[in-house]
């Protein structure tokens, strides 16, 4: 057994960022400036030149996505399940219903086949999740939007550097939402960025994230001078600053070298788990997954005991893991304030009952992840029915 506890999740984190933030600093720019704007022209190329814009946050990014897209009271938006509360807040927050529709039981995404039953007149948009890393069926979705005229905003916090149909998550026409949050495959501490691929939406995006007013705080400290602005519509305070941007362009050009540690840490985790009651992530050949996640689902009917226990006994051999998601419809505000209760989205809930999310990220190392497979292949002989 391993002597010190391997945290379920650490950054990445180095002399580089801590230098380019302590550049930023002494720079004086430390809000929204010239590091942001030239972060976002570094992702944009990375997304074969998408428009970017930096945020505060992805769920900041979603939010101002769903209101520059004229989405309110009276429309419904369709999402999944099985993803964290913040795809289906901001969807509250802008006024609308949401309408959640169950996941394929093999990628834990949303169930394409089961989105068009869910469309009607009052239907607007689908907000799909790359569930830890594994695009959602895009083909699909991208069908329906143009069936039916809809928006398509993907929450692709976890999809930083998955691909699909060898094309990047964020250049598949969408309105895209990334999250630099800590434990994301790149973070900024805090932050998101938003691909807006409508010219006018951006605009509105733009002006929505920074009080509605006419001009963002670079322009107005400009060479013109100029202190004038106008404000259009009560917008909300979701920039990113120069010092999380500072970190993100570093954590940006290192991003290659972390994804192929991360795949190589998941190829090695697959190849362990072999032989043992477990089901290891599907992942469908037309996609690039980016690891986010290690979405390990136990066969609970081979084993005595539930996830707790199993979580449980690997934390006592000093193994950390966690828990995506807790479906939304379990939580007790939905429960209560739409209506929602157990039995509706069996699928989430199957998958949410035996999935346990294994350690992956690129610090490990080869003898942390082989820990980690002893202790799951010790814990899960010991509890073999
Ligand atoms: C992390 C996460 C978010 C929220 O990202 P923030 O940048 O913290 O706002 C949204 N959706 C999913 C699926 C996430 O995992």
């Amino acid at each position: 057994m391993r002597e010190t506890f391997l945290p379920y999740n650490q950054p990445d984190l180095g002399v580089e960022e801590v230098e380019a933030v302590s550049h930023a600093i002494q720079s004086h720019w430390i809000t929204r400036a010239g590091i942001t704007t030239q972060f976002e022209t570094e992702l944009s190329e990375y997304l074969d030149g998408v428009p970017v814009l930096a945020l505060a946050s992805c769920t900041a990014g979603m939010h101002v996505a769903l209101l520059a897209s004229g989405i309110g009271p009276g429309d419904e938006v369709i999402t999944t399940p099985y993803t964290f509360a913040a795809s289906v807040n901001v969807i509250l927050h802008a006024g609308a219903t949401p309408v959640l529709v169950d996941i394929d039981p093999d990628t834990g995404n949303i169930d394409p086949n089961r989105i068009e039953d869910r469309i009607n007149p009052n239907t607007k948009a689908i907000l799909p999740v790359h569930y830890a890393g594994h695009p959602a069926d895009l083909d699909a979705i991208n069908t329906l939007r143009d069936r039916y005229r809809l928006t398509v905003i993907e929450d692709a916090a976890h999809a930083m550097a998955s691909g699909y149909h060898s094309k990047k998550i964020g250049t598949h026409g969408n309105i895209t939402a990334f999250s630099f949050y800590a434990t994301k495959n790149l973070t900024t501490g805090e932050g998101g960025a938003l691909v807006v691929p409508d010219p006018e939406v951006m605009e509105k995006v733009r002006m929505l994230s920074l009080h509605g007013m006419s001009r963002n705080a670079w322009n107005r400290y400009d060479d013109q001078g100029s202190w004038f602005y106008t404000i259009e519509v009560p917008g909300f305070k979701y920039n990113m600053t120069d010092i999380q941007a500072a970190m993100g362009r570093v954590q940006l050009k290192k991003l290659d070298a972390m994804q192929r540690r991360r795949q190589h840490i998941a190829a090695r985790l697959t190849a362990g788990l072999e032989g043992l009651p477990v089901i290891p992530p599907h992942i469908q050949p037309h996609v690039d997954h980016a690891w986010h996640l290690y979405p390990l689902r136990i066969q609970l009917d081979a084993i005595h005991g539930d996830r707790a226990d199993v979580i449980r006994d690997l934390k006592a051999m000093n193994i950390g893991t966690s828990v995506h998601f807790i479906p939304i419809h379990l939580h007790p505000y939905y429960q209560k304030q739409w209506g929602y209760q157990i039995g509706d989205f069996p699928q989430a809930e199957r998958f949410y009952e035996s999935e346990i999310s294994l350690p992956l990220y690129p610090t490990m190392t080869d003898k942390d992840v082989d820990d980690v497979l002893e202790a799951v292949s010790v814990t899960l002989a010991r509890r073999l029915r």
